[in-house]
């Protein structure tokens, strides 16, 4: 089996430090097992992507060193087999329009603090009217239909806990797809055998397990990395004032041995089969 891994930057901003560490990640996990890295660019938000950001990313990774294989995929370039994949749920009759506003889900979530919020389900079964709505996949019948399923993630087996996310939306009002269902169709297109991405799409991944399931789709392994943090603790994503990739490379600073001090991060833990890394900061 040949090992592919992909990077899937969303092109909504400057990438950072904790970007470069996940393209790392996933890119010396396929080149170590004489594998293959993927780039694919998750710009399905048309009104937050922006083409500038494409080519920021693309200068970021030959700065770093990487090296992607093939063409880059466009998300926007494919809605189609979204669309086709949504038309496959809703004929199994497991999504529902949702015609909440932005405010009413704001209101009505009372995750604790931290926790992902989840949508109550507020529209499950409620009259079809004439109004924007989203679609979103009924998770209680989903994972009734899809069974039992489990995952791996670097080596250790996960149960499915899809429930945890709620009742997610698979396409926008404003957007023919989510994430999630991009992401899923996306993954299996491209042939993409281990999914390398930061801990924070963890539970993510539970529903991306159920659409895997429930559009007979390949079931890649999974390694959710640790997110990188500043000296403080706190995650880079999280912090003002990171300073992006770009901003470092027109500081004139090396990108190789950025890319180095990252790896030194990972250490010992390479190639990355048991155990999980812990990073310098
Ligand atoms: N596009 C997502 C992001 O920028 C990452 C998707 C993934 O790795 O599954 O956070
Ligand atoms: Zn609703």
């Amino acid at each position: 089996m040949t090992v592919i891994t992909r990077f899937a930057p969303s092109p909504t901003g400057r990438l950072h430090m904790g970007h470069a560490f996940s393209a790392i990640c996933a890119h010396d996990h396929a080149r170590a097992r004489g594998g293959r890295f993927l780039l694919r660019i998750e710009d399905i938000d048309g009104t937050r992507s922006r083409p500038e950001h494409v080519a920021t990313i693309v200068d970021d990774l030959r700065w770093l060193g990487l090296a992607w294989d093939g063409e880059v995929v466009f998300q926007s370039a494919r809605l189609d087999r979204y669309a086709a994949a949504l038309a496959r749920l809703r004929a199994m009759g497991l999504l529902y329009r949702c015609y909440c506003t932005r405010a009413e889900i704001a209101g009505a979530l009372s995750a604790p603090h931290g926790a992902v919020p989840v949508y109550p389900g507020t529209c499950r079964g409620a009259p079809t009217r004439d109004a924007p709505h989203c679609w979103r996949l009924d998770i209680a019948a989903a994972v009734a239909r899809a069974g039992d399923l489990s995952w791996t993630d670097h080596g250790r087996v996960v149960a499915n806990a899809a429930l945890a996310q709620g009742d997610v939306v698979l396409a926008r009002k404003d957007a023919p797809a989510s994430y999630h269902l991009a992401v899923t169709v996306d993954d299996a297109a491209q042939g993409v055998t281990d999914v390398v991405r930061g801990r924070d799409l963890f539970t993510a991944t539970h529903v991306h397990r159920v659409l895997q399931a429930l559009l007979e789709l390949p079931v890649p392994r999974w390694w959710h990395h640790d997110l990188l943090t500043g000296a403080d603790g706190e995650r880079l994503a999280k912090r003002h004032g990171a300073p992006t990739l770009a901003a470092m490379r027109a500081a004139g600073e090396d990108g190789l041995a950025v890319a180095a001090r990252l790896r030194a991060g990972v250490g010992e833990a390479l190639p990355f089969d048991d155990g999980r890394p812990s990073f310098a900061s």
